[in-house]
């Protein structure tokens, strides 16, 4: 059976075996730490968090772990970071659908204690104490970087193929990491403006991690993706995980853009003026009511004419788009 079906089945934990070098334990169903065991002591390690399908209908950033994780496993990948693996939220993988009661990404920072007891804010719960856990090893309390990419699909098209959204850090973005986002060769950078319940903005906050959700592309269902589309974002992390920071852009310059305004849905007769396939990166005319709801308009002004995630459809309380200004 090849590896992501033991894993749908939960099966992946009694199949899978590692070179002496590393030391692997399981933390809770698909959390799967890592640890390097043959490091000269004078090199120091660095600790890595990879997660994927926190939404469970985005399935090309799992088909990629499972490809890290059977190249760690056979010995042909080296690991030279403390890893902790997390595949997100397998029940909504099972059904292919995004969540199965609430979106488990808004759900962090105890977030979760604002929704009844279902299966997103359990795993919220759990998944808020598996990494407490991974950060209390002695071995990764030791090393000096945290990192942690949390790997997304997005729904609609966008101008920016693959982007990384920076959560809110009062203090600075660190200079490596973001070299690291800039050679993978990645089209945009995108840096929130507010704290949020996203995954990458809990490991952030609370264990100073160097985080970035990822947006690698569009969703696909289990099998229908073409992961040469995906091979930049592949290596680059396979890059990260054997220590070595080889690889090189090869695209043109990086965009960056700041989160000015987030559209908020607070009432059912909430409308975006604009069509559904509106792609992510949009740039919209000044003066331009881009939503409305009771009471309510946001209306386009300069320099923030950009729309990311534009989705009237979400639950009451959640956002349904974000403003943007480009960074010069
Ligand atoms: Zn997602």
């Amino acid at each position: 059976m090849d590896l992501l079906t033991l894993l749908l089945e939960n099966k992946l934990e009694d199949s899978l075996h590692f070179p002496p070098t590393i030391k692997s334990s399981w933390l809770a169903e698909g959390v799967l730490q890592l640890l390097p065991q043959d490091l000269p002591q004078e090199k120091k390690t660095d600790t890595l968090i990879i997660s994927v399908g926190i939404h469970g209908n985005e399935t090309a950033p799992v088909e990629i772990l499972i490809q890290i994780l059977s190249q760690l496993a056979q010995g042909s990948l080296a690991l030279r970071h403390n890893l902790l693996l997390i595949f997100g939220n397998l029940p909504a993988m099972r059904a292919g659908q995004r969540y199965l009661d609430h979106d488990l990404n808004r759900m962090f920072g105890g977030r979760h204690h604002n929704f009844p007891l279902g299966n997103e804010s359990g795993r919220a719960i759990e998944l808020e104490s598996v990494v407490r856990q991974f950060f209390s090893e002695p071995a990764v309390m030791a090393s000096t970087r945290h990192r942690h990419l949390d790997l997304h699909t997005a729904i609609r098209g966008s101008c920016h193929e693959q982007f990384a959204l920076l959560p809110y850090q009062s203090r600075g973005y660190a200079a490596d990491f973001l070299q690291w986002l800039e050679e993978s060769d990645i089209d945009a950078l995108v840096f929130h403006n507010s704290a949020g319940g996203t995954f990458s903005n809990f490991t952030s906050e609370h264990f100073n991690a160097d985080s970035c959700t990822l947006e690698i592309g569009k969703a696909r269902p289990f099998g229908q993706n073409d992961l040469a589309r995906f091979s930049n974002i592949a290596a680059a992390l396979q890059d990260l995980v054997a220590g070595l920071f080889s690889v090189k852009r090869n695209k043109m310059a990086l965009k960056r853009y700041r989160v000015v305004d987030a559209i908020i849905k607070q009432h059912d007769n909430f409308k975006l003026n604009i069509p559904e396939d509106t792609k992510n990166f949009t740039e919209l005319p000044e003066g331009f009511e881009i939503a409305c709801q009771q009471n309510q308009t946001w209306k386009i002004t300069s320099p923030a004419n950009l729309i990311l995630f534009p989705n009237a459809r979400v639950a009451i309380g959640l956002r349904a788009g974000l403003l943007l200004a480009q960074l010069t």
